[in-house]
């Protein structure tokens, strides 16, 4: 029998509830009291991973150590939690239909009908014990992608009910999140949204244990008592999520003030250990005596939504944290950006910031504003692309290697600075073919890369198919170019830098991974401290 609580996440009302952070939250709160949590995430779509999905339809695509290409909420848990992610970790309807289906071709299933019940449940049951074999974990925090009511989550719902019925109360509880909406003109919240989406659940044969209510104003005594009478939930369980407007590292100390943490061990007839929060109190301090501003113009073609570069933004307001100021962004779509506008553009900026990307679209716009960051000296950080786009301007503009590009974008370029990393030639299948995960990458040292890190071996995650290619190096050095992080075998450039410039460096890697907020990435916190000593 397994030994770890189950905590499961299910969201009602509607979706962007900030369920993801909520499940990351509660596993800051219960690591404060001394616990080990793993977080997962299912996601009831039937893509396998979000790997292939546009950046409008999921958002950031975001890169677990292992390689996994995972929902951009396990970005979240890893940032406010210590729990090691893995593939294991983010798990989809196409993942569970594939390997059940697999095992059917092969005959596994001898002769039976293969059914969603319960062969695609226990799919989905081995999964999140999966996790518990793994590692000795207190806490198992799961959370249902998707709003309760849609029709894809159901065997989900499913399997976490037989969960409940199998292992007791005392092991399984349910937490569901939902809206309380505020209808201006009345000036009253409203609670039968909440009423309706708990008996959406019970249709389901799910009682949730704990109600958090995302709300604008925190709920009232008489709400809380109405919402539990009509929805079965302890009134002490029904817990106010109030909108927070300034930093999302507020939300753990928010849930704290509510108590979720301490309703949670009480209903899991847990001991109340004491919780240590001290070194959230440090970063939000930090953050409020933050008064400097710091304005980073971040080009990119999906600068239009929230999520699509948000482990990117994260990480500059990390890097904010740890030189203590405010970091503020101007997003500038690359496509309405060329030499006439370039400078009136970025005029306010205090440094410059080219995610990573695929495709063709905005390049050119990329490739102006890092020549503007160059000549002019402004600080600048190229991620992935960005360090290919920083490869392809100072190729063209200041080693005169005529037409010089990436074959991702000009298959038949006289200068292919960048091209498709050799074994990788001849996959043709779109998906997981990518160099993908963590790598270790070697730092030379008095670089700038050197004095950031202060290491010499470091280890990145990736995910990418396009490399430097090897045999410009030494052209480009000779024009100043440093080559301060490659692969151990050197085959492969890492890191690109120059040397008379304050602050110019592109990574081939996604240092945005791996930026916490009480930890701040070296290179995003160099990068902000450079770009706070920049004036114009
Ligand atoms: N499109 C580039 C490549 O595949 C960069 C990828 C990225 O920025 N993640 O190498």
């Amino acid at each position: 029998m397994t030994k770890a609580k189950y905590i499961f996440i299910t969201g009602g009302v509607c979706s962007s509830l900030g369920k993801g952070v909520t499940v990351a939250a509660l596993g800051t709160l219960l690591e404060g009291r001394g616990y080990t949590v793993s977080l997962q995430k299912m996601d009831p779509y039937i893509n396998i991973d979000p790997g292939t999905m546009s950046p409008y339809q999921h958002g950031e695509v975001y890169v677990t150590e292992d390689g996994a290409e995972t929902d951009l909420d396990l970005g979240y848990y890893e940032r406010f939690t210590n729990s090691k992610l893995t593939r294991k970790n983010s798990i989809t309807t196409g993942q569970i239909y594939f390997s059940v289906i697999e095992r059917e071709r092969k005959g596994d299933y001898l002769g039976r009908t293969v059914q969603v019940v319960p062969h695609i449940t226990n799919e989905i049951r081995n999964r999140i014990y999966a996790l518990e074999n793994d590692n000795e974990t207190d806490f198992i925090i799961v959370e249902i992608g998707g709003t309760v009511g849609d029709i894809e989550s159901i065997p989900f719902l499913e399997a976490i009910r037989q969960m409940r019925y199998e292992h007791g109360s005392s092991q399984v509880i349910f937490i569901h999140l939902t809206l309380v909406p505020t209808i201006v003109v009345a000036g009253e919240a409203k609670t039968k949204p909440t009423q309706h989406s708990v008996k959406e659940l019970l249709q389901l044969g799910i009682q949730p244990d704990v109600l958090v209510c995302r709300i604008s104003t925190p709920l009232s005594k008489e709400m809380k008592s109405k919402i539990s009478l009509f929805c079965n939930v302890k009134e002490d369980n029904v817990i106010s999520a109030v909108d927070i407007n300034s930093t999302i590292y507020e939300i753990p100390k928010m849930y704290k003030e509510e108590k979720l943490d301490e309703v949670v061990l009480k209903t899991l007839g847990m001991d109340q250990r004491k919780l240590n929060f001290s070194e959230w109190d440090k970063i939000l301090k930090r953050i409020s005596n933050s008064k400097k501003k710091v304005i980073i113009g971040v080009i990119g073609k999906y600068i239009s939504l929230q999520d699509a570069y948000r482990s990117v933004y994260e990480s500059l307001s990390h890097g904010g944290i740890a030189n203590e100021v405010i970091v503020e962004f101007l997003k500038i779509n690359p496509e309405e950006l060329d030499k006439t506008n370039v400078k009136e553009t970025l005029k306010s900026v205090n440094g410059i910031l080219v995610p990573g990307g695929f495709g063709e679209r905005g390049i050119e716009g990329k490739i102006v504003a890092i020549q503007h960051a160059r000549v002019k000296e402004i600080p600048f950080f190229g991620i992935c692309l960005g360090m290919q786009c920083a490869v392809i301007e100072f190729s063209r503009n200041a080693a005169g290697l005529k037409n010089a590009n990436s074959t991702e974008f000009n298959q038949s370029t006289e200068n292919p600075v960048i091209s498709l990393i050799e074994e990788q030639m001849e996959i043709e299948r779109m998906g997981g073919t990518m160099r993908l995960g963590s790598y270790p990458c070697i730092i030379k040292k008095n670089t700038l890369a050197y004095s950031e890190y202060k290491s010499e071996k470091i280890n990145e995650r990736h995910r990418h198919r396009f490399e430097f290619t090897l045999k410009y190096k030494e052209t480009l050095e000779r024009y100043g170019m440093v080559f301060s992080g490659s692969s151990p075998d050197e085959k492969l450039i890492e890191i690109i830098e120059l040397p008379d410039h304050p602050w110019f460096v592109g990574v081939q890697y996604h240092p945005e991974f791996k930026s916490k907020p009480f930890s701040p990435h070296p290179l995003f916190a160099g990068f902000i401290r450079a770009a706070s000593k920049y004036s114009r």
